[in-house]
């Protein structure tokens, strides 16, 4: 079992109790995303056994009448084990998604992984019809080439400032300088894109750019946070917009809680107040 002051984070370890919160969030007008935390798998079992969560998750998700989607991540589907056992479980995944009606997200990991998850974005998106999703990074340097490349498909794209430390001759580091980025990015996708866009983020400045671009260019999108993180404003937010909370859960949370709480003061004062207890 999770500790209590993981909760705002974390959904819980098993299926059953992310399923809960994700009931609940629906009950309060949020769309969910769920994800099974895990990562880098170099035993085939575990990648397999992931494999089997999300299929079972997915048909929970049709049986319950949940307004959810999944997220899956391509190393934790075997793609450090091979592209074929990363792309054999994705398609799985697909088929049975495809038979239940349920959005399919592919999160972008370190650079090492883009070419592979973009061109398994590329191969799957026309056959299931649109129902795929995929993550890109504003601090990558090579995303605007991306972005023009996947925004004629019939996804959609989720752009995101970038979570992961990249080489410099690559990415961009200072944080004013992503910024500049994923500004560019979101008047690109919004001038682009034939599919739908996905803002991930917090920040209200780039939100703001995403409702006004909405209303010049009329491009669908919708906004998607994670879990525990500004939810009031979330809820604000879904009168308005399309608003999707992503759900982690699974009993691999203790290095995804941790990266919560140290990558904000408030975050990391909340933690030591509950342990605390004050
Ligand atoms: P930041 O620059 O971190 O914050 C901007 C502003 O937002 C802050 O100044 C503040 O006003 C507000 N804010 C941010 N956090 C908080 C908080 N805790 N409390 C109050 N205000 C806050 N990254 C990947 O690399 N790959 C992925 O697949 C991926 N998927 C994601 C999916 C979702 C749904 C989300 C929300 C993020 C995802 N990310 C992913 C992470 C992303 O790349 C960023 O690291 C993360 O979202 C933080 O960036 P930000 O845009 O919120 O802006």
């Amino acid at each position: 079992m999770i500790p209590p002051i993981a909760n705002r984070f974390v959904a819980g370890e098993s299926i059953a109790e992310a399923l809960e919160v994700a009931a609940a969030q629906n009950q309060t007008g949020l769309s969910v995303i769920l994800n099974q935390l895990g990562e880098h798998y170099d035993d085939p079992a575990a990648a397999a056994s992931d494999r089997d969560d999300y299929i079972r998750m997915i048909r929970d998700i049709d049986a319950m009448e949940l307004d959810a989607c999944i997220s899956v991540k391509p190393t934790q589907l075997g793609l450090d084990l091979g592209e074929d056992v990363f792309r054999g479980h994705l398609d799985a995944i697909l088929d049975v998604a495809a038979d239940h009606d349920t959005f399919v997200w592919i999160d972008m990991e370190d650079h090492k992984t883009t070419d592979a998850t973009i061109e398994a974005y590329e191969e799957t998106v026309q056959a299931h019809d649109g129902q795929v999703g995929v993550c890109l990074q504003a601090n990558l340097r090579r995303t605007s080439d991306d972005l023009e490349r996947l925004a004629p498909l019939p996804g959609k794209l989720r752009l995101v400032k970038g979570a992961y430390k990249e080489p410099k001759a690559i990415s961009y580091r200072k944080r004013s300088r992503v910024d500049q980025a994923y500004r560019d990015l979101i008047k690109q996708a919004f001038e682009q894109c034939d599919g739908g866009i996905a803002m991930g983020t917090h920040d209200d400045a780039m939100l703001e750019l995403a409702a006004k671009l909405h209303e010049e260019h009329g491009t669908p999108y919708e906004v998607q946070m994670l879990m525990g993180v500004r939810e009031e404003l979330q809820r604000e937010l879904a009168e308005n917009v399309e608003m999707y909370q992503y759900i982690p859960f699974g009993d691999k949370w203790l290095s995804y809680f941790y990266r919560r709480l140290m990558e904000r003061k408030e975050n990391l004062l909340f933690g030591l107040r509950a342990v605390i207890g004050r």
